[in-house]
C-alpha cells in the first residue's frame, strides 16, 4: 500500500448483511479513497466482485487488497479481523468492536505488531450533534444526565437471532452507541454502579436494561435501553448542567441547548465520515481503537441484576 494520496485504497468487505448494504456499500461507492475489490460472506454475494466463502478464501485466492472492512456481527469477529491482520491488510471494523475487551487488546496488539491501522469505528459518534455537543460541555459542570435508547428490535434487527444469543449483546447492541456518544462528549469518566438487565426466558443477552452509572465523583447518570419500543423511537441524551441543559436527540443528530434546536453545519452522514476517516488512518499509517463503550458494557454485566423477562419470538 503506497501512500499516494491518488491511488484508491482496494478494500475487501467481510459479512454482507443489512448493515454491509445499507451503510459500507453506498459509502464506499461514493468515496474516491476506496475501490470494492471483493466480498467475503458465507453465504450472501455481491454482484460487481468477486465473491468468497471466507475471509481466508478471500486473502489467499482473491484479488491484491490493501484494506478489509469487517461488517459480521461481534461473535467470532477476532478471528476474521486476525486473519486479516496477519495478512499485512489495515482493518475496520464495525462497532461493538469485539465480543470482549480482551480480544479487541489483542487485535490492537497484533495491528501494531504488524504495522497496519486498526479502526475500531463507532457510527454513532459521527452523528450530526455529537461534536457540537462535546464542545458545549467542554467547560461545564455537569450535575447529572439520562440517556433512553428505546427502538423497536423487529424493525431495526428482524430476524437477527445473533443478537440475543450469548455475546450478540441484546439491547446493549444500539446501546453502546448511546455509551459511544456519551464517553465522546462527556468531560469525566463514567462508571456503571448498580442496575438491572431483563433477559428473555429463551434467550442469553438482555432485552432492557435499566442503568446507574456516575459521572466523575457523583454526578448520576441514568440509562435506559428498551428493545421492545414500539411507536415513537427514542435515541435521546439529556445533561444537566450549571448552565442549562444539553439535549442530543435522534441518535445524536440534532442538538437542543435550554430547549433551543441548534444549527448544524450540514455533514457528509456518518458512514461516509467513517470511511474518510479510515482513509485518513490508512495514509497516515495510525490506529484508532477506543475501548471505554465495551468496557461500560463489560462491567454492566459485572455489576448488575439479571431479571428474566417473557419468552422473545421475532
Ligand atoms: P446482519 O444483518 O445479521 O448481517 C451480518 C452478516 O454477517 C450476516 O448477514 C452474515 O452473512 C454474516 N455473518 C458472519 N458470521 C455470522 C454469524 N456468526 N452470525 C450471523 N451472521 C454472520 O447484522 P447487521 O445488522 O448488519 O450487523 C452487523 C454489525 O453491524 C453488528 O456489529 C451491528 O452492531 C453493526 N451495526 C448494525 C446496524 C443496524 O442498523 N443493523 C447499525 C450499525 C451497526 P452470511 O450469512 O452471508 O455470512
Amino acid at each position: 500500500m503506497s501512500g499516494d494520496q491518488a491511488v484508491p485504497i482496494r478494500l475487501g468487505i467481510v459479512g454482507i448483511g443489512k448493515i454491509a448494504r445499507d451503510q459500507h456499500l453506498p459509502a464506499i461507492a461514493a468515496s474516491p479513497e476506496f475501490t470494492l475489490v471483493a466480498a467475503a460472506s458465507r453465504h450472501a454475494t455481491l454482484e460487481g466482485v468477486p465473491n468468497f466463502d471466507s475471509v481466508e478464501d478471500m486473502l489467499t485466492a482473491g484479488p491484491p487488497l490493501d484494506a478489509v472492512s469487517i461488517c459480521t456481527p461481534p461473535g467470532g469477529r477476532d478471528r476474521i479481523a486476525l486473519a486479516a491482520i496477519m495478512a499485512g491488510k489495515h482493518v475496520m471494523i464495525e462497532k461493538p468492536p469485539g465480543a470482549t475487551v480482551a480480544e479487541v487488546l489483542a487485535l490492537q496488539h497484533a495491528a501494531k505488531a504488524r504495522g497496519v491501522t486498526l479502526f475500531a469505528s463507532w457510527h454513532s459518534r459521527e452523528a450530526a450533534g455529537v461534536d457540537a455537543a462535546r464542545s458545549c460541555l467542554a467547560n461545564r459542570t455537569i450535575s447529572g444526565a439520562t440517556i433512553e435508547w428505546c427502538e423497536d428490535i423487529r424493525v431495526w434487527h428482524p430476524g437477527q437471532d445473533w443478537i440475543l444469543d450469548s455475546g450478540g449483546f441484546g439491547v446493549f447492541d444500539p446501546g453502546i452507541n448511546a455509551l459511544s456518544i456519551a464517553t465522546a462528549i462527556l468531560p469525566d469518566d463514567l462508571i456503571v454502579e448498580s442496575g438491572t438487565i431483563m433477559v428473555p426466558a429463551n434467550r442469553a443477552s438482555p432485552i432492557s436494561a435499566r442503568i446507574v452509572m456516575r459521572l466523575g465523583r457523583d454526578a448520576p447518570v441514568m440509562l435506559h435501553l428498551d428493545f421492545l419500543k414500539t411507536g415513537e423511537q427514542i435515541w435521546t441524551m439529556e445533561i444537566v448542567t450549571d448552565s442549562g441543559t444539553v439535549r442530543l436527540t435522534e441518535g445524536g443528530k440534532r442538538l437542543f441547548l435550554n430547549d433551543v434546536e441548534q444549527l448544524l453545519r450540514e455533514e457528509a452522514g456518518e458512514y461516509p465520515r467513517l470511511y474518510a476517516q479510515f482513509a485518513t488512518l490508512v495514509r497516515t499509517q495510525r490506529s484508532d481503537v477506543d475501548l471505554r463503550p465495551l468496557q461500560l458494557v463489560a462491567d454492566v454485566f459485572l455489576v448488575t441484576h439479571r431479571g428474566q423477562a417473557p419468552a422473545f419470538a421475532f
